[in-house]
């Protein structure tokens, strides 16, 4: 069994699905490791490192993927301009993808995976259980992510964010607001107190209250039950319109007040809520900044520009998508670790071997022998060819 490594393609990614600690553990199963030139150069890897090692160094990635069974990336696949390939097309018909494909954002990459019999597992799909947690990639870029948004906050902030006491009088320490205290939120906490700011924390989860607490951190949430506010996997659900105007009366208070938010809010699968209108921007301290995490899927606040950096009402809103490729090193040893913990469960003796009664390997497969194995992307894909054209 080979497994490839490609280099990443993606716009500003420096990030690499595997590094060489892990291309050890992948030789000790057994498997033959090949990395595609240049697959590690965005994080100071060099080719050199990979062979000691021990993996094979394909030229480009046209030998890569006409040699792999298995293609361990992160990005979803894109289209290779070099190539004039799309990479769901480049890997081989029947063979493996592992990458973070985000099945509902890519219904067209995966119609073609399943057309090429291509068995893909999602890395965003793992189950959040604990024996799957060292598997748990999104976690990992939610920590990176979570840590980076506050560093950027600071970074565009026109205050400091501890306090402090000088010859020229006492500064006092800037407000932090984070709205969704998941794991990306969670760090974001942690990071905000080592550096001094006062920081209050809202989510709709009861759960995280004690969290929250734990961080040093107020929580501001509304009072709603666990049933009413999260499923059976300990994630949020959307909210009925009567609970959701009570917390965000509740939230457009602490928005006023604060001197930089960072907004994490996402529920699995759909857009992101939104619980920054513009009239709340409008509200909000001149100078103060957004930091919106959920940009990718349509923003927390409604002046959000994915990607982009927009000042409106005085207020600074950045709408960051893929952070955790900004902190490529670390961000790719976390992920190394994840994706290398799951192809483990796929590998005996050296040889592919898919147990789909395993729990974690059903959980997060999404196409294989030419099916869509994951139901709730396989409704989405027969919902979006039964829709009239427009
Ligand atoms: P996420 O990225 O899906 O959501 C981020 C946060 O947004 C969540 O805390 C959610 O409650 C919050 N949110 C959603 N709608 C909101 C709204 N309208 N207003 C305010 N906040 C809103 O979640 P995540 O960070 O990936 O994980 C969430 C939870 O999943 C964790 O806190 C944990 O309970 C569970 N989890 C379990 C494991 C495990 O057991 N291995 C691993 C990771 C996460």
């Amino acid at each position: 069994m080979k497994i490839g490594i490609p280099k990443e393609i993606g716009a500003r990614e420096r990030r690499v699905a595997v590094v060489p600690d892990q291309v050890k553990q992948l030789k000790a199963a057994k498997a033959e490791v090949l990395v595609e030139a240049g697959a590690g150069s965005g994080l100071y890897l060099p080719d050199r490192a990979y062979e000691e090692a021990g993996a094979a160094i394909a030229r480009d990635a046209a030998a890569l993927y006409a040699e792999a069974d298995v293609v361990l990336k992160i990005q979803p696949p894109l289209e290779n301009a070099a190539l004039r390939k799309h990479e769901a097309d480049l890997v081989r018909g029947g063979g493996v993808l592992v990458c973070m494909l985000r099945p509902f954002s890519n219904l067209d990459v995966v119609r073609a995976l399943a057309e090429r019999r291509v068995t893909s597992f999602s890395m965003d799909l793992v189950p959040r259980t604990t024996r799957a947690q060292r598997m748990d990639a999104l976690s990992s870029m939610g920590t990176a992510a979570g840590y980076k948004a506050v560093l950027l906050a600071a970074e565009h902030s026109p205050r400091f964010f501890p306090m402090l006491v000088t010859a020229a009088g006492t500064i006092p320490p800037s407000r932090l607001l984070v709205i969704g205290a998941g794991v990306a939120g969670l760090q974001a906490i942690a990071t905000a107190r080592r550096l001094g700011a006062v920081v209050e924390a809202y989510d709709i989860r009861p759960a995280v209250k004690e969290e929250v607490e734990s961080l040093g951190a107020t929580f501001v949430g509304p009072t709603l039950s666990a049933e009413e506010t999260q499923d059976a996997q300990g994630y949020a659900k959307a909210l009925s319109p009567e609970k959701q105007k009570e917390g965000m009366e509740k939230l457009r208070a602490r928005l006023k007040v604060a001197d930089a938010v960072i907004t994490t809010a996402r529920v699995p699968g759909l857009p992101a809520p939104k619980l920054i209108p513009a009239e709340a921007v409008a509200e909000m301290k001149p100078g103060s900044i957004i930091v919106d995490l959920a940009a990718d899927m349509g923003g927390n606040c409604a002046l959000t520009e994915a990607g982009a950096e927009v000042v409106r009402h005085d207020v600074t809103i950045l709408g960051p998508v893929r952070l955790a490729g900004t902190l490529p090193v670390h961000a790719s040893m976390m992920y190394s670790r994840n994706i290398t913990a799951l192809v483990l469960l796929m590998v005996k003796d050296g040889a592919l071997n898919l147990d789909f009664n395993d729990d974690i390997l059903a959980g997060s497969c999404i196409t294989h022998d030419g099916k869509i194995m994951h139901a709730a992307t396989r409704e989405r894909i027969e919902s979006a060819s039964a829709a009239p054209a427009r």
